[in-house]
């Protein structure tokens, strides 16, 4: 592609319902299929046990790095309309979902906007969305926070395997 404009954007993806590793390739598939974008690197595939309502199945997590000049609230709309093709409702409050993509970081920007935090709140203190990014850059540094290196230490009490 390129485009001088591209920045890195990094997507956590969670699936916890139905074949989960069937719509994390799903979501390979959908995010290289995206306009002005590439997508990069793709990461291992982790699972882990749900951290907040925990009446439900692991998780398949994974991190994705987009090469993207989508301005971040038509990347955001772009990873919404790709959650709602593979069948996503929104039931429960961190509840069980087909497949579930953030905007984890985009380039290095803070964006305070009413639908769109960025860097996602949750990335500084999930593993399964640290480890995942640390694997496609281990010197990343979380705008507002620091080193996500650092962030990983402070929970890896929570478990998390590599899977494929
Ligand atoms: P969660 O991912 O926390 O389980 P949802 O996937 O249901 O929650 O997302 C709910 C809303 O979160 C989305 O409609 C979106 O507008 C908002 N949102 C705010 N910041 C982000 C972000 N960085 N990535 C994805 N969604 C975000
Ligand atoms: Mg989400």
């Amino acid at each position: 592609m390129g485009n001088r404009d591209a920045l890195p954007a990094f997507i956590g993806i969670g699936s916890n319902l139905g074949d989960a590793e069937a719509y994390v390739a799903r979501a390979w598939d959908e995010l290289g299929r995206l306009p002005r974008t590439r997508l990069a690197a793709r990461s291992s595939l982790y699972r882990s046990a749900p951290l907040y309502y925990t009446e439900q199945a692991d998780f398949v997590n994974a991190v994705a790095r987009l090469d993207t000049s989508l301005p971040a609230l038509d990347l955001l709309d772009a990873l919404l309309s790709i959650e709602r093709r593979c069948g996503r409702q929104r039931r429960r409050l961190n509840g069980p979902r087909t497949l579930d993509l953030d905007l984890l970081l985009y380039g290095r920007q803070v964006i305070t906007h009413g639908r769109l935090t960025v860097p996602h709140p949750g990335l500084a203190v999930r593993r399964f969305a640290l480890e995942p990014l640390l694997e496609l850059d281990p010197d990343c540094v979380i705008p507002g926070v620091g080193a996500a290196a650092d962030c990983l230490e402070r929970c890896l009490d929570q478990p998390l395997k590599k899977i494929a």
